[in-house]
């Protein structure tokens, strides 16, 4: 077990170091800045554009702040550098596609923890109006409602005090401003009730947002199951007698435009009625249901089935003359006839009438359909379990 899970890991990590290097080289071949191909990490560079830009405003801020005084140059290019640094590092992770082995791909814990060791590095070397950054640590944690719930914003939110609080300690202990300590100590206060209750405020809105798109994919999968249901039969999966209609009638036009032929199967099951009499219905529908997978393993690629009536099914042989379409027939009579289903007694045998025409350019589709039909009731009057054509 253990030997396995290895391997499998060992695996996923070879997958992903071959993602890697295929993202690394699709990089070298075309560069995007943000990438084409894949809409979610799209969306997550885009979102670490807007913190980027919000890094730049803040760095104008400390610029505004050492033009004032309030900070000395050296600090500030570092500051800028640390930004930089960090932003670049990210987005390399980022764009190489490092962050897709990560539990949160979106990096939102630790781009906000990297945000909150950044302005702890301002709030240490801006004097007096540190206040001001800590505004900073509310914009911040706005980009936790992208992602995170409410535990893990208090996570965020005990790192930030921490990261506050011993940026205060450090700067009583170093003695490099003089500290109000009791105002501190009170500003660290209320920076923990405004975090508290952001966590709050913001988890609410990440599970808002988690409902909304769990709603959404809900929908989407409904869509396709409507979808679905309005073209499929319940019971076989083939399709229904109304879209049987409508791909019909294209096969028609296709075979008007270009002379192609195509040919029609109408194959009914024999004494149907007496299964379910003798087997119950319940037997009867899994009759069907076998017989539809053994039509399904016959079938081209190119054929289609639809169930035209209860236990009647139209299959359609598109590029098949009538003599083609007899050998198929011929083939899914016998298949039936040899197979075993299940829930009828041993001896039990399931056998099927089949009626065949050739498509006429010059008919409607309606016809042709009638003349396999009359080709059926012919098979059925001549003893059932048996092919017959329309001339
Ligand atoms: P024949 O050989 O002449 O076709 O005889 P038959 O008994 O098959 O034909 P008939 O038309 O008299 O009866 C068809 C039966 O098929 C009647 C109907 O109850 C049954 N049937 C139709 N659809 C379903 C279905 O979805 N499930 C089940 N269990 N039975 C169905
Ligand atoms: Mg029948
Ligand atoms: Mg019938």
């Amino acid at each position: 077990m253990v030997h396995k899970s290895l391997s499998l890991n060992i695996n996923g990590i070879k997958r992903k170091f071959s993602k890697l290097g295929f993202n690394i080289s699709v990089l070298a071949r075309d560069f995007s800045i943000i990438p084409k191909d894949d809409p979610k990490q799209a969306l997550r560079i885009n979102r670490f554009f807007i913190s980027f830009g919000i890094y730049i405003l803040n760095l104008s801020l400390c610029y505004l702040a050492y033009n004032a005084g309030m900070m000395q140059l050296s600090e500030l290019y570092w500051y800028g550098i640390i930004i930089l640094g960090a932003n670049i590092f990210l987005y390399i992770i980022f764009r190489t596609g490092l962050n897709e082995w990560m539990k949160d791909p979106s990096l939102t814990s630790v781009q906000i923890c990297v945000a909150s060791l950044i302005v702890m590095y301002g709030v240490f070397f801006i004097h007096e109006a540190r206040g001001i950054l800590l505004s900073l640590y509310i914009l911040i944690m706005l980009f936790g409602t992208f992602r995170l719930d409410t535990r893990q914003f208090l996570h965020v939110s005990a790192f930030i005090l921490a990261t506050y609080g011993a940026d205060i300690l450090l700067l009583h202990f170093s003695h490099r401003q003089d500290l109000n300590l009791k105002i501190e100590i009170f500003q660290w206060l209320a920076l923990a009730i405004v975090l508290i209750s952001v966590s709050f405020i913001g988890g609410n809105i990440s599970a808002l947002r988690h409902d909304l798109s769990a709603s959404r994919k809900k929908l989407q999968a409904s869509l396709v199951t409507i979808k679905e249901m309005a073209i499929q039969d319940d019971l076989t999966g083939f399709f229904n007698r109304r879209h049987l209609m409508e791909l019909l009638e294209s096969e028609h036009n296709r075979s008007v435009r270009t002379g192609s032929v195509f040919s029609l199967a109408m194959i009914d099951l024999d004494k149907f009625k007496s299964i379910n009499d003798t087997f119950g219905h319940q037997a009867g529908d899994n009759v069907l249901l076998t017989f539809s997978a053994i039509i399904r393993s016959v079938l081209r690629k190119t054929d289609f089935c639809g169930r035209y009536g209860g236990e009647e099914f139209l299959v359609v042989l598109p590029e098949t003359d009538l003599e083609a379409a007899k050998v198929f027939a011929e083939r899914i009579r016998v298949c039936v006839e040899d197979s075993f289903f299940p829930d009828l007694k041993k001896k039990s045998k399931i056998t099927v009438s089949i009626g065949l025409a050739e498509h006429r350019t010059t008919e409607d589709i309606e016809k042709t359909i009638s003349r396999a039909d009359e080709a059926l009731y012919r098979a059925k009057n001549k003893g059932r379990n048996r092919v017959e054509v329309s001339a």
